[in-house]
């Protein structure tokens, strides 16, 4: 059983200017390469505490992982504590000092004297290269102990784990050669009630594991595999899918990378339909997310924000005593809505979102949250009701995904 300890540092990160986003990372690789983790220190960037912590740590662990601090500024210590710990002392590295200052170079910045400093690795160290920017990291092996000093930034630290650091730890520990994992992505279930579902499987998983992630309203499965081979994991992870898809299928929108923009866009092409939408309190959120997807010029045809009455009436031709008599908010003015952006830009699907973001506009028979939205398809409309929670920002962020989502259930022919 191996036992890794993690010591973020930097002094950014104890006075809550930088979330701890390299803890997180790191704990979750750890767990799915089958290293114990079993306390994470954060220390700032102070000799006399960072060789504590170092110290401390390798007390319980075998090895240690230190993030930030390999920079070249005086502040940055870590390769320097950390090699006073094993009693070595820095020199310098010539193959990264090439590599540092062709990196200089090759950007046409001039390099200053203390960038030498990054290249000043600990005795009998082995280098980690760094892919994504200047500073190379630390691998020091002592008896059965080891160090590991990674870089501070996260797209650099990412880089030089997966790159170097894994292969490092897969080879040094004999680790299983493939650990290959699958996001199932859902929308439209409460972090709660999904647990629920999968209670027995969230309880029993040891491998493949399952880790549950709310993200933007959303909420990610991320299956993790260890095997011997990549056929073994994707079977492995196939069946598990299976079981959980027999629970929750529905909600499940996409596999790995793709968004709810993308999911309806791509059901839109395979049914050769086009879309316009129509929105009010979303404000061209949903806009912005059909057009975040490259290539959405082939289906979506036109975004309009009617934000007041006026512009309801006069653009999609939303009837006066419609909103009048029902209000701004209402079933029908969404319905009138969807069918009349539908009609404007000539569309098979029309889309549209009216509702109350708050924090002000709510009255006793309309909260704050509530949003109606509708779909017109060619044959029939539907519009949906709902309340949401959550702040203004919050509300308006549910509203636009649940449009997608409604219009990718309604491609599907699932309806709600
Ligand atoms: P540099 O060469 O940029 O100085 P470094 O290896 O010395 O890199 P730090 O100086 O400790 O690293 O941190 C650089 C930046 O990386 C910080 O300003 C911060 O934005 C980010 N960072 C550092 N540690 C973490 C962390 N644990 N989680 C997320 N971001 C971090
Ligand atoms: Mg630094």
């Amino acid at each position: 059983m191996m036992i890794a300890e993690l010591i973020s540092t930097g002094s950014e990160l104890l006075l809550g200017q930088v979330v701890n986003t390299n803890a997180q990372y790191i704990s979750a690789r750890l767990a799915e390469l089958g290293i114990h983790l079993f306390f994470q220190t954060t220390v700032g960037d102070n000799r006399v505490r960072m060789e504590k912590a170092l110290s401390t740590a390798l007390g319980r662990a075998d090895i240690v992982i230190t993030t930030g601090g390999l920079g070249p500024t005086l502040g940055d210590i870590t390769k320097e504590v950390s090699s006073g710990v094993f009693g070595r002392t820095l020199e310098l590295h010539e193959e990264s000092l090439k590599r540092i200052q062709a990196v200089f170079a090759y950007r046409g910045l001039k390099m200053t004297e203390n960038n030498i400093r990054q290249a000043m690795i600990p005795q009998g160290a082995i280098v980690l290269p760094n892919n994504r920017g200047t500073a190379p990291g630390v691998v020091m092996e002592e008896g059965n102990k080891i160090i590991i000093n990674l870089p501070g930034p996260p797209y650099e630290m990412q880089g030089m784990f997966e790159d170097a650091a894994v292969p490092y730890l897969t080879a040094k520990y004999g680790l299983k050669q493939v650990i290959y994992s699958r996001v199932l992505r859902c929308f439209g279930l409460g972090e709660s009630s999904l647990e629920e579902e999968i209670k027995d499987l969230l309880k029993q998983q040891s491998n493949p594991t399952i880790a549950l992630l709310a993200r933007e309203r959303e909420i990610h499965i991320r299956l993790t595999a260890l095997a011997d081979d990549v056929a073994q994991a994707d079977s492995m992870l196939g069946s598990l899918e299976e079981v959980i898809r027999t629970r929750i299928g529905q909600y499940i929108f996409a596999v790995n990378e793709d968004t709810l923009a993308k999911v309806a866009g791509n059901l839109l092409v395979e049914r050769k339909c086009t879309v316009a939408c129509a929105e009010s309190c979303t404000g061209g959120m949903i806009a912005a997310m059909f057009t975040d997807v490259p290539g959405s010029s082939a289906y979506f045809v036109q975004g309009v924000v009617t934000y007041t009455n006026e512009a309801k009436i006069k653009l999609l031709k939303v009837k006066e005593h419609t909103i009048s008599r029902q209000g701004a908010v209402s079933e029908q003015t969404a319905r009138e809505m969807a069918e009349g952006v539908r009609s404007l830009a000539g569309t098979d699907v029309g889309l549209s979102v009216t509702g109350i973001a708050g924090p002000g506009g709510a009255t006793e028979a309309k909260p704050v949250g509530l949003v109606y939205i509708g779909v017109a398809m060619p044959d029939s409309t539907s519009v949906y009701k709902y309340v949401f929670s959550g702040d203004r920002s919050s509300i308006r962020l549910y509203a636009a995904k649940t449009a997608l989502d409604l219009l990718r259930r309604n491609l599907l022919g699932a309806g709600t």
